[in-house]
């Protein structure tokens, strides 16, 4: 053997729920899983022996739904988070200081502002960006991700002034004199994100497979050895290939393709255009993403009136057939499709396009997926479960928005919980787990507090508590169906004999310790194919 685990507290998430005290793993793969007595037996002169001393051992975490690209370049961005910065000067100041490392021209790319936390209580304008960075092109991500700020030259690099007009399901926003004031929302953010970006590859060009491998190590450090990376463009899958050629690429990474831009249509799935081939066996491809409504003016909802009147309210980007045609285009192509539905109408939409496309052409496990599923009726759980579809959902919103959400779906006229991981359990649906970084911290044993105790982040207190999971149903959300939604429950997701030997070995049981601790919980070894990767110091 080339490496075994003994005297642990190994939690395999196999369909039985078994535990087991140690591991054997030979040329990357688990070949025995039992007690420690009878695997100390298989240590040769060559094994590596890691003498556990009852501590956690769990598959290692697949991230189903995580914006690995936009973090990429963190380490050469602003970082614009509330906390730790508290007010728009601090961020200014941070703004002004890489303004003054940066060639001229140059873009100036941050993430994670967060305008409600900020102590002036208002999003970013172009003006505070020209007065942090008056020669460099600037375009700050707003935490949702779904909008931007922009300072003058950026605008004017994507050609947008007081005459663009806003685009389908997107805002310019406007000040009293008519001129952009900076904040673009949802399809309006695409050029500035775009340029931005593909100014950063232009910029950093080979190195930027290594701003890839150090993501990769930052996940590895979270416990996460697999993610799905919820929105791919052209040029990211490029960068992706690139880095994986290097051998900078140490988790496996899935594709979730969509079009040119963040934001617009994936009309090359019709034309067969975007691929359904695995790159390689790290770097896989093969799902299509479609986002049926915005955040921002509102997502597509179904508001209940008191007098039992139903009203459809909101924006969608696609139409029924528009969607209808985009899905059937890729399912019959043999691809996997992930749909982001916030509201109830969008939800709708979407069951309804899969179902059709399933008619039309039926197939074995087509593994549709809805992402993010915030506020679906019981029946649309119902529906989903019998179309198979997975319900793909975040937990760590409940810690950074829940309490907010709660309050919109109320005044939607809707009484039930939102994030209803319980009541989607319940109707027998496969619920994956994912990040949604940047979106939301990382850590999905942060996740798993959020799921196992509700407790939101402004109040600490508990949001639609009836729908909390056990800390297990949690610990499976995040590895073996979090995996089956990435299409690698076969060969990871579960500590298995023949599944690859990718671990995370944890400071303390998720599952006995208190659930308020259990965001304490070190990673302290990841290994990834049987390789250690990341050791806690
Ligand atoms: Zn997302």
């Amino acid at each position: 053997m080339d490496l075994v685990l003994l005297g642990g507290n190994v939690l395999t998430m196999d369909g039985l729920g078994r535990s087991a005290e140690a591991v054997a793993v030979e040329a990357g793969k688990i070949r025995a899983v039992g007690p420690s007595a009878e695997l100390a037996k298989m240590v040769g002169p060559e094994t590596r022996v890691v003498h556990m001393m009852g501590r956690t051992l769990i598959p290692g975490f697949s991230d189903a739904h995580n914006h690995f690209n936009l973090t990429v370049f963190d380490p050469v961005s602003v970082d614009c988070r509330v906390p730790p910065h508290e007010s728009i000067k601090g961020i200014q100041e941070a703004i002004a200081a890489a303004a003054s490392d940066t060639l001229r021209g140059r873009w100036i790319w941050g993430s994670g502002f967060d305008g409600s936390l900020v102590r002036e209580n208002r999003n970013l304008t172009r003006r505070d960006l020209d007065e942090a960075a008056p020669n460099n092109p600037v375009c700050i991500v707003d935490i949702s991700v779904h909008s931007c700020y922009a300072n003058s030259l950026a605008l004017s690099l994507a050609g947008i002034d007081k005459d663009t007009p806003d685009p389908h399901c997107g805002q310019i926003l406007k000040g009293s004199d008519g001129e952009p004031t900076g904040e673009l929302w949802e399809n309006a953010l695409n050029s500035v994100h775009s340029l931005c970006f593909e100014g950063h590859l232009d910029q950093y060009g080979d190195q930027a497979a290594d701003f890839v491998y150090r993501n990769c190590m930052r996940h590895l450090a979270c416990g996460i050895t697999s993610v799905g990376d919820a929105l791919v463009m052209p040029r990211a899958s490029a960068m992706y290939r690139k880095a994986d050629e290097q051998g900078k690429l140490p988790i496996a990474l899935r594709q979730l393709l969509g079009g040119q831009q963040f934001f617009a249509p994936p009309s090359q799935a019709s034309r067969g255009e975007i691929s359904s081939e695995d790159v390689s066996d790290r770097l896989r491809c093969g799902t299509l993403k479609i986002f049926m409504d915005p955040v921002f003016p509102s997502s597509a909802q179904i508001k209940c009136h008191p007098d039992g009147r139903e009203e459809q309210v909101g924006a969608r980007y696609y139409t029924q057939e528009e969607s209808d045609q985009l899905v059937l285009a890729a399912h019959q192509r043999g691809m996997q499709v992930a749909i982001h539905c916030l509201g109830t109408w969008s939800i709708q939409q979407a069951l309804d396009s899969f179902e059709k496309a399933s008619r039309e052409h039926p197939r074995q496990e087509p593994r549709f997926r809805i992402e993010h599923f915030t506020l679906p009726t019981p029946s649309q759980l119902e529906r989903a479960k019998s179309l198979g579809v997975i319900a793909s959902v975040q937990p760590i919103f409940i810690y950074t928005w829940a309490d907010t959400q709660q309050e919109k779906a109320r005044e939607l006229g809707r009484d039930w919980g939102i994030e209803a991981y319980k009541s989607m359990l319940d109707q027998g649906l496969v619920v994956a787990a994912g990040s949604d970084n940047p979106c939301a911290p990382l850590e999905p044993l942060l996740g798993i507090y959020a799921a196992v105790t509700r407790r939101c982040r402004r109040t600490g207190e508990p949001v639609a508590p009836e729908e909390a999971v056990t800390p297990l149903e949690a610990l499976r959300m995040y590895t073996i169906n979090s995996a089956r939604a990435l299409l690698r429950d076969g060969e990871t997701g579960s500590i298995e004999v023949g599944k690859r030997a990718d671990l995370a070995l944890l400071s303390h049981d998720p599952t006995t310790c208190n659930p308020d601790f259990i965001r304490d919980i070190q990673v302290e070894q990841t290994y990834v194919d049987g390789q250690l990767l990341y050791q806690h110091h």
